[in-house]
């Protein structure tokens, strides 16, 4: 019952989670919704850290993946860990492979030792399926674009070169191909009312709804 999105900035998580936690909650069921980082009072101060951009403040790569897995492991025993005991579905915006994608793919820190940081970041929990909303970088930014300087700024699209969104898309792919049953690729390109349906589809039948 512990559902995690994953994708590139622009690919559409958050409408994506509201839709379900929304047909969730419409069957009854109830449900805890998380962003990472963030999640917890410390996480949200930790994200408020990670997306603050203002001259002198840099974050070397070593720190923002700390700073990733410290908003992590507190959300995991705080939030997710006792919502998930208590029976509750739990949909979290970002997860586990997120370091994989973003700290490896996109900086460039070798996979074991993420997964090895990221197991004890995360107690054990592991989600029972992952959505991928997957989406060309141009589109990507293009979306990021069109709801404004703002976002843009926070959500990084300005400050990588397009190869950083290129190395994190292709790990996504890769846990795809080597976690199918948990790992889904959705085209994110579509509108959102076709990835709704295809995300309903598959928690349904996944999870015998
Ligand atoms: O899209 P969202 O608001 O969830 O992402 C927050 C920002 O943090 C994004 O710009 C994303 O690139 C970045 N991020 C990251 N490493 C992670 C998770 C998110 O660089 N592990």
């Amino acid at each position: 019952r512990f559902i995690t999105f994953e994708g590139a900035e622009g690919a559409g998580k958050s409408t994506q989670i509201r839709r379900l936690e929304a047909r969730l909650l419409a069957l009854g069921q109830p449900v805890l919704t998380v962003r990472e980082p963030g999640g917890t009072p410390l996480g949200e101060r930790l994200r408020q850290l990670l997306k603050e951009a203002s001259p002198g403040w840099t974050i070397c790569p070593e720190s923002e993946l700390f700073l990733f897995l410290a908003s992590r492991a507190q959300v995991v025993r705080q939030a997710i860990g006792p919502a998930l005991r208590e029976n509750l579905w739990v949909l979290s915006d970002r997860f586990s492979d997120s370091t994989l994608a973003y700290q490896g793919g996109g900086r460039g820190f070798a996979q074991p030792l993420l997964r090895s940081l990221n197991e004890m970041a995360c107690a054990g929990l592991a989600p029972g399926l992952t959505f991928v909303l997957d989406i060309s970088a141009p589109e990507g930014a293009a979306r990021i674009a069109r709801r404004g300087p703002e976002s843009a700024k926070e959500d990084r699209i300005e400050s990588e070169p397009r190869e950083f969104f290129e190395r994190v898309r292709s790990v996504y792919r890769e846990l795809a191909r080597l976690e199918p049953d948990r790992v889904r690729i959705v085209d994110a390109e579509r509108s959102p009312e076709e990835v709704a349906a295809e995300i309903w589809e598959i928690v349904s039948h996944v999870f015998g709804l």
